[in-house]
């Protein structure tokens, strides 16, 4: 995937150097659009290879105090939540048997989006918390006072790739709820969404409160 792409990179790049200004201006155009749209691709290629590489190192379970390891990724956020001014609260969250780096991944992704989504001239409000359900698993919430979605896409947007809003509104790329879901069912939980739209979204993960070793095996 990377090495034609390589190619094309370079030959845009000649194309400009040597025929920018001279041909007309709808050709210009079209070059930068080529380019534009390479360079997207290759950020594609990159978060699709991050995403296949999840757990194909060693995955190594240790017990994980959640309240230490959320405030952890609060504070590696700090210039995103004071530039957005977001409100975040959280109760004290369970220590439970996980991949302490991949659980890293699933609460900045969820918080970013809680952040990103905001409403125009809202302050973000994000609560977590966690709670044993009926079977015998912590049920995590992550609530937003944010834009919502439309229940119609609850599952699409856990797919790749999907978003339901253009670049030019929000950021991203659409694997962020994707790779919480793949992590989220390597720990053998579930991961979905409630919402209204224009309200906000709850978020809800579950996680076994102990995790034999062999049910992580590699995809
Ligand atoms: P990205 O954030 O890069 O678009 P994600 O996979 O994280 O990709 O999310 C997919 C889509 O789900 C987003 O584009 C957005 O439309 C929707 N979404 C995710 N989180 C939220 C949220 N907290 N509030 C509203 N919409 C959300």
């Amino acid at each position: 995937l990377q090495e034609p792409l390589r190619t094309i990179n370079s030959y845009i790049q000649l194309l400009s150097k040597k025929y920018e200004g001279k041909l007309d201006k709808r050709a210009d155009e079209y070059i930068s659009f080529i380019g534009d749209a390479s360079k997207r691709l290759k950020n594609m290629i990159d978060v699709l290879l991050d995403y296949c590489r999840i757990g194909v190192d060693e995955e190594k379970l240790e017990q994980v105090d959640c309240t230490r390891l959320f405030e952890e990724v609060i504070t590696s956020l700090q210039s995103l939540i004071q530039e957005s001014k977001a409100k975040i609260k959280y109760a004290t969250l369970p220590t439970i048997e996980a991949n302490k780096t991949q659980l890293a991944q699933v609460f900045q992704n969820l918080i970013v989006n809680a952040i990103k989504f905001h409403k125009k001239n809202i302050v973000p409000e994000i609560t977590i918390s966690a709670n044993k359900n009926d079977d015998n698993e912590y049920l995590f919430t992550i609530s937003d006072n944010g834009i919502g979605i439309d229940l119609e896409h609850k599952d699409r947007i856990f797919q790749i790739f999907q978003r339901l809003h253009t670049r030019e509104e929000y950021e991203g790329m659409g694997i962020g709820l994707t790779t919480c879901k793949k992590i989220v069912e390597r720990h053998n939980g579930k991961i979905w969404v409630e919402s209204e739209p224009g309200k906000g979204s709850t978020f809800y993960f579950t996680l076994p409160m102990t995790l034999p070793i062999t049910t992580l095996t590699i995809l």
